[in-house]
């Protein structure tokens, strides 16, 4: 298991597969600058500049870009899971770490997201 304790920015965010309550979040794309870092000054389209986004709670770091918003293959694009956010909405707060990519969100071997959890890292609980 790499239960890494997820650290942003020395912020704390919380564990993968820990559920999270809140609702307002860093956003994980420009790490809650509001600015795009490698491209100058250009605002961050995904939480337009503001450098907060929102998520309905319950909601989970997204497993497939380890919370950091950006596509495992281009990290100019947004992560297709958390469309960019870093934390993903789940339907329930009784989950569990879905056992077929062990909590990593992406499938063995290749890069795509894990069907079973859609790169959630977690399920619900049966
Ligand atoms: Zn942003
Ligand atoms: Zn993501
Ligand atoms: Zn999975």
């Amino acid at each position: 298991m790499e239960w890494k304790t997820f650290d942003w920015k020395n912020q704390k965010v919380g564990q993968k597969g820990e559920v999270l309550t809140k609702v307002v979040y860093k956003c994980g794309f420009c790490k809650g600058t509001g600015f795009i870092s490698s491209k100058g000054n250009t605002k961050c389209f995904v939480c337009s500049g503001a450098g907060t986004v929102q998520v309905p709670s319950p909601a989970v770091i997204c497993a497939y870009c380890n919370g950091e918003g950006r596509s495992y293959l281009n990290r100019d694009l947004t992560c297709i899971i958390c469309k960019g956010k870093g934390v993903v909405n789940v339907n329930s707060k009784d989950i569990e770490i879905c056992q077929t990519c062990k909590g990593r969100g992406r499938e063995k071997g290749v890069d795509l997201p894990c069907l079973i959890c859609k790169g959630k890292g977690i399920i619900p609980k049966m």
